[in-house]
């Protein structure tokens, strides 16, 4: 086996790269779930930010413009940064009315996800939590406050309803009824996520919503339900694919080339466009396609890679080709040094150069993988799917 090159090391730290890229990406989905969550008694949602965020957005994405912020408002505190700033468009204008006439409101609850809802109802530690997806926080419309007595003639005169001592921290402001929505928005992205265990997705809360739900990784689920679309472009070295997977070119020894032949990684020993054989150091060149690096060929020994791409001798050889089956062809260059073609393909008669591996030996140490500009350009293509959100 050779010693290590500099570009087969770089294709050992690749190959252990997209190892880790693979274990960061599969453990997102391990860990506790919605029940987990739920079974510590606590009226609280920490842990469950994941999936709830996760939620938010897929119904944001699937129901454009439902929601709107309402906050940051110079009036209006959030008391946990898990609180969902997001209303109706009606609801927060009750609200903003509220604090724009010079009440200040600490919202502890606005909209809340179908996981936010299993928590709170299934700890049993929150006193009345209405059952998942019936609750008027799914529909955006319901806010929970701070010093409830204080604020609520002003809420109740913004058209906010009261619900009473039973629940005096929670006023139903205007809007409409969306709270089959969050229950199809979880059943939408649970079937995205388990392709082999789907269910209806027809907006009610049953059985069989309730438990996929408890089984849902509170972390959240390794596919969203949109997929976010971009424009191909180059952010740097960085290659922004269609559906906005990221992906550094720089990783790979490569730039990003954005040109007539589309944005591709360009490797950083090939022109962008055009054939040219390349050295890769002064034991190995390379045949370049349109910026893209073939794979990796030893100079045969005795020799080194000069020039565009040739392996030169230093010396007069022996004199190989002379009466001999006459398939070498050892051009000179100059008084003494003798260029050998190593192209793709060709069959150079020479010592050390194996014709059995087409002169070069390609393998990763340790492993059966192959080095060079294809192997890095599959692990890019790998990366990028696994990077996206
Ligand atoms: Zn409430």
């Amino acid at each position: 086996m050779n010693p290590p090159t500099p570009l087969r090391r770089l294709a050992v730290k690749v190959a252990l790269a997209s190892v880790c890229v693979g274990m960061a990406f599969t453990a997102r989905a391990e860990g506790q779930t919605v029940a987990d969550i739920a079974a510590r008694g606590a009226c609280s949602t920490a842990g469950l930010e994941g999936i709830s965020q996760q939620l938010a957005d897929s119904q944001s994405c699937m129901r454009p413009g439902q929601f709107v912020r309402f906050a940051p408002h110079p009036r209006i505190t959030l008391s946990s940064s898990r609180v969902h700033p997001y209303l109706q468009a009606s609801a927060r204008d009750a609200v903003h009315r509220v604090a724009d006439g010079g009440t200040s409101l600490t919202i502890n609850s606005a909209f809340r996800t179908l996981a936010d809802q299993y928590v709170l109802y299934h700890s049993g530690g929150c006193g009345l939590a209405a059952t998942p997806g019936s609750s008027n926080h799914q529909s955006g419309r319901a806010v929970d406050v701070g010093s409830y007595s204080s604020v609520r003639a002003a809420l109740e005169g913004a058209g906010c309803s009261w619900l009473g001592s039973r629940d005096p921290v929670h006023f139903d402001c205007p809007g409409s009824d969306l709270r089959s929505d969050a229950i199809l928005t979880f059943q939408r992205l649970w079937n995205v996520n388990n392709p082999g265990d789907r269910i209806a997705e027809d907006g009610l809360y049953g059985p069989q919503t309730e438990s996929r739900l408890g089984r849902t990784p509170a972390a959240g689920f390794a596919t969203d339900l949109c997929v976010e679309t971009c424009e191909r472009h180059c952010e740097g070295d960085v290659l922004v694919d269609a559906e906005c997977g990221r992906g550094d070119c720089g990783a790979f020894g490569a730039t990003c080339a954005d040109d007539a032949l589309g944005v591709r990684c360009v490797s950083v020993f090939c022109p962008a466009m055009g054939e040219a054989d390349v050295c890769l150091d002064e034991g190995q060149s390379a045949h370049c396609s349109d910026g893209a690096l073939g794979e990796p060929m030893a100079c045969p020994e005795g020799s080194r890679c000069a020039g565009e791409g040739e392996c030169v001798v230093d010396r007069a050889p022996v004199d190989m080709g002379t009466g001999a089956e006459g398939d070498a062809a050892v051009p000179a260059t100059g008084d003494a040094a003798v260029a050998v073609g190593v192209d793709a393909g060709a069959d150079p008669d020479v010592p050390g150069f194996s014709a059995a591996t087409g002169g070069c030996s390609c393998g990763v140490p340790g492993t059966d993988a192959p080095a060079g500009g294809v192997f890095a350009a599959l692990l890019l293509a790998a990366a990028l799917r696994r990077r996206r959100r």
